[in-house]
């Protein structure tokens, strides 16, 4: 199976990881949806899809919202005449030590990654059982699905929460040709990396520098930061895999961070 002719939603696409996906999905002949909290930024990259011959929707999304959810994902199935893929993408990042992470900020970070995978699969899940077509779901995990970090503690918890839903996803939809899995991507520079090295440099009393260093890259074999294609990459391969022989498996993307 390749992604040609396929039809993927990504969450999150108006940035980051998720734009670099969609760019390279359209690439490689998918017909893309961009989802995204940020519909100005959602049109641009759609736009640019487009004008460089793709195919490409821009849809206003928030993923903790089930109207906004089902909306998004009937109206891509409409457009493009189903749905193949679901990357489930968007995310954010909120530190602060246990004992002080504010319990609204907590929520916040359980909405977005675990409530929006589960609310954006179910409505794909509907399109590909309806289909009799099946599917692939792949989730942005991290490199905190696997390990954990100090300030951490939503984020660690979320994202090891997605290995759970994956595998399930995994069963309950094998029988029906739809598969799941999780990409564990170590750090990528993102605006929301970018935006954690000076938060994590003043909660640690250290140097950005030292940030980079002796925090973020500290675990990897060589020093280097993953890179946006070396995860697109890996998504593309998961999410057009032609068989269930891969499903309900997490892939670490991390430079040997972790090696599980
Ligand atoms: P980013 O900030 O560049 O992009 C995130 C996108 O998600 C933005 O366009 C934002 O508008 C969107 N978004 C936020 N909340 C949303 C919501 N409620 N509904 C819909 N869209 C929403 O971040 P990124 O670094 O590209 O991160 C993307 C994913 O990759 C996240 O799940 C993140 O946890 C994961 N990840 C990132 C890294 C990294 O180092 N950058 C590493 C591992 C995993």
């Amino acid at each position: 199976m390749s992604l040609k002719d396929k039809v993927a939603v990504i969450t999150g696409a108006a940035s980051g990881i998720g734009e670099h996906c969609a760019r390279t999905f359209a690439s490689q002949g998918a017909a893309v949806v961009i989802a995204d909290l940020n519909l100005a930024n959602a049109g641009k990259v759609a736009n640019s899809i487009v004008a460089a011959g793709g195919k490409a929707l821009a849809v206003a999304m928030d993923v903790t919202n089930e109207e906004a959810v089902n909306a998004g994902i009937d109206e891509a199935a409409k457009v493009f005449g189903g749905i193949d893929v679901l990357v489930s993408n968007a995310g954010i990042q909120i530190i602060s030590p246990v004992d002080e992470f504010p319990f609204a900020d907590w929520k916040k970070m359980l909405a977005i990654h675990l409530d929006g995978a589960f609310l954006t699969t179910k409505a794909a899940l509907k399109h590909m059982y309806g289909s009799g077509k099946g599917g692939s779901i792949v989730y942005m995990g991290s490199v905190h699905s696997h390990e954990a970090s100090k300030l951490k503690a939503a984020y660690v918890t979320a994202k090891h929460g997605l290995l759970g839903l994956a595998r399930v996803v995994a069963k309950e939809g094998g029988p029906r040709g739809v598969r799941a899995n999780v990409v564990c991507p170590g750090f990528v520079r993102t605006p929301l990396v970018d935006k954690q090295i000076p938060e994590q440099a003043k909660a640690l009393g250290i140097s950005e520098a030292d940030v980079v260093k002796n925090v973020m890259l500290k675990d990897t074999v060589d020093g280097e930061f993953t890179s946006l294609d070396d995860v697109a990459n890996t998504v593309a391969f998961l999410a057009g895999f032609g068989s269930a022989a891969l499903t309900g498996q997490s892939v670490l993307v991390t430079h040997g961070w972790s090696m599980h």
